[in-house]
């Protein structure tokens, strides 16, 4: 999968990307990744990229041109006539829709993505509904620069390329998958500090296992993320076990209250 990020700090995306496991995919051929500094098409005297918003208001602006170049050089490299198949142009934009592992999925079967970096007040309206394929945001809050976003994306992205992570088993049974949590993990030693890995995994019977890294997964979505439980596909047997667990969890809770009152 190829990746071409439209910045004007190429070196932020670049020195961010190239360590660990996306370091090493690159290396490796699987991705890779291109930062294209807006600025080299800015083909004013004072190569600049920004200028005041019309209208008045704080903070400047990137201007349409030198971010339409950037991108046109890009698309015609990746689609030959850039008129003819329009590549995929994702903003990074608060504006956007929220960034999550269903959208990462459903990105990483492209071949080539463009990602493009706002900075200071964002981007000349113009150029955007011209270029631009899709709004996303990495979270409701505003930071100065598209370029994290963009590196988050890359991230979260390349991990779901056949060969990244090396066992791709490893991002099949994650977080989000199915919309729900991961199970808690533990490793050497068996006992740390007075507290002991759950006996189950020491078992060797990989049917329990599975059974109660499922329930925990259950569990732990319906503490710390329950607006996950109700997109999640439970079986009726599954409903049940977590009915009856929260009913037992609350008398439990009463019994404490009361003992407590006395
Ligand atoms: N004036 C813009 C607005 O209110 O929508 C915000 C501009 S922000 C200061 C500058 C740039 O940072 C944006 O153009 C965008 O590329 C990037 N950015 C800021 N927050 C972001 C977020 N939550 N997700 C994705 N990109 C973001």
């Amino acid at each position: 999968m190829n990746f071409h990020i439209l910045t004007l700090f190429p070196e932020m995306v670049m020195n961010g990307l190239n360590t660990s496991i996306i370091g090493r995919a690159v290396n490796a051929g699987l991705l890779s990744i291109e930062a294209v500094n807006i600025r080299d098409y800015a083909f004013n005297k004072h190569q600049s990229v920004d200028d005041y918003p019309y209208g008045g208001g704080a903070g400047m602006l990137m201007q349409a041109e030198p971010v339409y170049l950037a991108y046109r050089a890009v698309a015609e490299k990746i689609c030959g006539d850039a008129q003819k198949k329009r590549p995929r142009v994702v903003y990074l934009s608060p504006q956007g829709d929220v960034f999550d592992q269903k959208m990462a999925e459903e990105l990483a079967g492209e071949e080539d993505l463009i990602l493009l970096c706002g900075h200071y007040e964002g981007i000349d309206e113009r150029v955007l509904e011209e270029i631009v394929t899709d709004y996303v945001s990495i979270g409701d809050y505003v930071l100065t620069g598209g370029e994290l976003p963009a590196m988050v994306m890359v991230d979260a992205i390349s991990r779901l390329v056949p060969g990244v992570l090396h066992n791709d088993v490893s991002a099949e049974f994650e977080s989000f998958q199915d919309n729900l949590l991961e199970y808690p993990q533990y490793s050497r030693p068996e006992e740390w500090r007075g507290k002991k890995v759950p006996p189950v995994l020491l078992s060797g019977h990989h049917a329990n296992i599975e059974k109660w890294r499922r329930e925990q997964s259950i569990l732990r979505t319906y503490e710390r993320r329950p607006d996950l439980l109700e997109k999640c596909e439970l079986t009726e047997k599954e409903r049940r076990w977590l009915r009856e667990w929260t009913a037992s969890k609350n008398e439990g809770r009463k019994e404490e209250q009361q003992e407590k009152a006395e």
